[in-house]
Parts: structure tokens; C-alpha cells; sequence
């Protein structure tokens, strides 16, 4: 397991990592190397089964550690302003040249008994918030998964940025919504189970987020969305971000002090995007949006910046240049 540090910079080896196009007939006959060889290929293996069932689709693009005759580059990890690359990656070349700079994300590849199992409350689990976040070191990643991250991170953004403000519950509805379950999980299985309602939140693009507590049922769509957001980046983190600390002998008032510095760490990538995330909305920041029409993204802003990428600059200044030679015709 690999140790991006979140409270100093320091020196991180990054392992080479490639694009990958599969098919299901080159994943066999691929030549792989030596000891990460079997791994590899099981890893891609599971992948493409939890791909298929969580988002029933053919995974076509992965990226994986590249063969052992390309060098560890390093570099010095600095969380800040991780998130913010992050959340703007759109296309596999930007999810590949980020990944070449940081890494893969670090996350588990699915269990096997898992992704295959028949039982009604394994398949209930079938879904990317339960397969696509265990942290782990990982060796392929399918293009599906980074994105899939991307835009939960960037719907974190948008909610975290509703539920700062006092926002109507019809701006909070635009993000989340509550649906509710009939019956339990447990029903499938034992008919003898009472049938409850339960209140579930979702995005309101679909996806389940959580089950509401009892408690929380009678609240406001604004209360309900400050308290996902929490539970949410509270999942993120968990496993992901360790304590440790480093200690120093100073000379203080003639004796000799021992004192213990705090450190943390992150167990992947992607925990430690999380947590700059996590930092992010503790300090209170404001979310901005590009102000590229075909873009809108959310974005932490630097000084008096619009965009949130000089990509994104140059073509607001196309589109505007564009409209003017319009309007002067
Ligand atoms: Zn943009």
C-alpha cells in the first residue's frame, strides 16, 4: 500500500501507469509480465463483470500499472489543489495524464464471490457506492470507475454548495430527493418479516446515496441534504486516512523536549482527494462555476479566476469572439 501524505509535503514514488483498450479477446491473449501478470488478469477480469452488472455496460478502457521496464517517477505530493484537477478531468487522455502524474486511485478490485453471488441482498449491494470504493492498491482500473468518482465528486461540490446557503427544498430537490422503499432488505428472504417503509435519499440522476434515519424523516429537504452531504464524505474517508506522527528533541529552557508532531496519511489516491475535499468544506470555501457556457463545471476558485481550466478560458473566448463576429455581420 502506497502513503500520500495530507499534513506535509514529501518525496511519493509514482508507479508508470498506462491506457489500456480491452477486448474481451486481448484481455486473454495479452502479453503480460511476470509477477503482476495473474493479478492483472484477474483484476481485469472482476472489473469487467462489476462494470457490467452495476452500470450494464461493456467496459471498454482501463488504465493499468505499466510493465516493469518503465521507471517509478517522483514527486512531491501536495493535496492542495488536488481536488480541483481532479474534478475537472473529462475525457480518458485528461483521466490518463493525471493518473500518470498521481497514480491510479487505489481502489480494491471487486470480490469475485461478490459480483457473481446470486442471493437477493448480495445483488441488492450490486452498486457502484458499495463495489467501486473499498481502498486498496490496485493494479487496473477501469475508465468507468475514475469517472464514475469525477461526477460524484462533482455533485458533492453542488450539493455541499446548496446546502451552505439557506436553500428552498426545490433548489435541494434538483440534487437529491427521497424515495421511499417498501418492505426491508431482509424480505426477500424471510417472508415472515413486517413490512416497513423505509425513506432512502438519492440523486435526483438516480443513484441511491443512503438510507435516512427514522429521525431525520420528518426534516426539511435542506436538513436532510447538510446531513448526506456529512454521511457521505464521512464513507469517503473511512479506511482511507491514517494518523501517525514524527517526534523531535528540542532544547527548551535548558532541558531537553520531546515533542510529537501529528501526520496523516492517506492509503490511496483517491482517499487523499477525498480528503482534500473533506478540508475544503471544513474551511468554509465558496464553490464557483466556470463560466465557459459548455462547460459549468464546479470549481474551487484561486484568486480572480472564472474558468476552471485555461482550456475552458480559451473557448469561453472563442464562443465570445464567435458571437460578436455574429452580431457585427
Ligand atoms: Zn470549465
Amino acid at each position: 500500500m502506497r502513503f500520500y501524505p495530507l499534513t506535509e509535503n514529501h518525496l511519493i514514488s509514482i508507479d508508470p501507469v498506462e491506457l489500456v483498450e480491452l477486448e474481451k479477446r486481448t484481455i486473454r491473449k495479452e502479453k503480460l509480465d511476470d509477477f503482476s501478470e495473474e493479478l492483472l488478469r484477474s483484476s481485469i477480469y472482476k472489473w469487467s463483470i462489476a462494470i457490467d452488472k452495476t452500470m450494464g455496460k461493456e467496459m471498454v478502457l482501463g488504465l493499468k500499472l505499466a510493465d516493469k521496464f518503465k521507471e517509478p517517477h517522483e514527486i512531491y505530493f501536495n493535496k492542495e489543489g488536488l481536488i480541483n484537477e481532479f474534478v475537472r478531468l473529462k475525457t480518458p487522455e485528461d483521466i490518463t495524464s493525471f493518473a500518470q502524474k498521481y497514480g491510479l486511485l487505489g481502489i480494491k478490485a471487486p470480490d469475485i464471490e461478490q459480483i457473481t453471488s446470486t442471493y437477493p441482498v448480495v445483488q441488492y449491494l450490486m452498486r457502484p457506492s458499495y463495489i467501486f470504493t473499498g481502498y486498496d492498491f490496485s493494479v487496473f482500473e477501469p475508465i468507468d470507475l475514475w469517472i464514475w468518482h469525477i461526477k460524484e465528486v462533482r455533485q458533492i461540490f453542488k450539493l455541499y454548495n446548496v446546502v451552505k446557503k439557506k436553500s428552498s427544498d426545490e433548489q435541494v430537490n434538483e440534487l437529491i430527493e427521497i424515495k421511499i422503499h417498501k418492505g426491508r432488505l431482509e424480505d426477500h428472504l424471510y417472508e415472515d418479516g413486517d413490512i416497513l417503509n423505509s425513506f432512502f435519499v438519492h440523486w435526483t440522476s438516480g443513484e441511491q446515496i443512503l438510507k435516512l434515519p427514522q429521525l431525520l424523516e420528518e426534516q426539511s429537504l435542506l436538513e436532510i441534504g447538510r446531513y448526506t452531504l456529512i454521511k457521505m464524505l464521512e464513507s469517503r474517508l473511512f479506511g482511507g486516512v491514517h494518523e501517525g506522527g514524527i517526534y523531535t528533541i528540542g532544547i527548551h529552557s535548558g532541558n531537553k523536549a520531546f515533542k510529537v508532531r501529528e501526520r496523516k496519511y492517506a492509503v490511496s489516491l483517491l482517499a487523499a482527494i477525498y480528503y482534500d475535499l473533506w478540508k475544503k468544506i471544513v474551511d468554509d470555501i465558496n464553490i464557483y462555476f466556470c463560466g465557459n457556457i459548455k462547460c459549468g463545471l464546479p470549481f474551487v476558485k484561486s484568486g480572480r479566476q472564472k474558468y476552471c481550466s485555461d482550456a475552458c478560458k480559451q473557448e469561453a473566448y472563442r464562443i465570445r469572439h464567435k458571437e460578436k463576429e455574429r452580431k457585427d455581420k
